[in-house]
């Protein structure tokens, strides 16, 4: 995960650890390379800027240069940085609510899908929910069929509603069977398209006004890097979200997406997925992946 990345800043800190004596130069220097390193991961360039210069203060600051071990204090300058921009503590799921509804935003091959299931089989395991499964895609019978068949290889059950074309009414009704059979949580599943669309923000806005979801999670794929932060934004701007799911991690991101949606859309970074099974969901800690990033 983020590999070059990491490379990148390991080499950035070595112009520190390399020299006897450190002078201002070098640490200029290692944070140039360290605001490279940020760009070429495909972090935004205001913030890669921001980032920097947050750190070069908080040097100054701390005197970094009379310290006895400058290059340390810089990785662990970088890496608290990089801590807060991500999030800084890790968000929990709000479970309130009887039942809690969560509903699911994002683009069609994000992973909404598979991620309600990780999410479904997460919570029923380790929360010991009983939650129920809701296939809000009118549009592709075949998205209805695989969120089936994730509920079946997790032993969750599904609702769906062959034939009707209001996204609303189904979500309204799964909810009203979910109290009336026991379920605890109920997660939507919602339809996406492959790009940003009126209509598809539009349906998604009026499920949400209509069941008023405890928690509305975006999902996005990282290795889109700038895309899934502006996808992000344009979710939020209508949606308001409570919090984004990263998913395909375990491919070969560059991590932007991951060091860079909080602070554009201020909703922390909640879950992330990595992989395709139902057990590749992970809670996203902000400190674990900055010392992940920084080795
Ligand atoms: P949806 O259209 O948003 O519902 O997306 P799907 O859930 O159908 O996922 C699209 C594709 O991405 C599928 O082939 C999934 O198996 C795959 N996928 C989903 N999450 C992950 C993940 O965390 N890692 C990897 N490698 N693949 C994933």
């Amino acid at each position: 995960m983020f590999d070059n990345l990491s490379d990148k800043l390991d080499k950035a800190f070595h112009i520190l650890k390399g020299h006897g004596k450190i002078t201002e130069v070098n640490v200029a220097d290692t944070l140039k390379e360290v605001r490279r390193a940020l760009l070429d991961a495909d972090v935004n360039f205001k913030i890669a800027k921001d980032f920097t210069t947050k750190v070069k203060e908080k040097a100054i600051g701390e005197n970094v240069l009379t310290t006895l071990q400058p290059g340390q204090l810089m990785v662990k300058l970088v890496k608290d940085e990089l801590t807060e921009l991500m999030g800084g503590d890790a968000a929990g799921i709000n479970l309130s609510g009887a039942p809690t509804v969560i509903l699911m935003s994002g683009l069609q091959g994000s992973g909404k899908t598979t991620f309600s299931g990780k999410l479904a089989n997460f919570l029923k395991t380790k929360k010991n929910k009983k939650p129920l499964l809701v296939a809000c895609d009118i549009y592709r019978p075949a998205a209805i069929n695989q969120l089936h068949v994730v509920g079946g290889q997790i032993g969750v059950e599904v609702y769906s509603e062959e034939g009707n074309k209001n996204p609303v009414e189904i979500a309204q009704n799964a909810i009203k069977y979910a109290k009336a059979n026991g379920f605890n949580v109920v997660i939507v599943d919602t339809a996406g398209r492959l790009a940003v669309d009126e209509e598809m923000m539009n349906e998604i806005a009026n499920v949400h006004k209509a069941i008023e979801p405890h928690e509305t999670l975006f999902v996005v794929d990282a290795m889109t890097g700038q895309d899934a932060v502006n996808t992000a934004k344009a979710f939020n701007d209508r949606l308001n979200f409570d919090g984004v799911i990263l998913t395909k991690l375990d491919g070969d991101t560059r991590g932007g997406a991951a060091i860079s949606i909080k602070s554009v859309v201020d909703k922390p970074i909640k879950f992330i997925g990595t992989g395709e099974k139902m057990e590749a969901i992970d809670v996203f800690y902000p400190n674990r992946m900055a010392e992940r990033i920084l080795g």
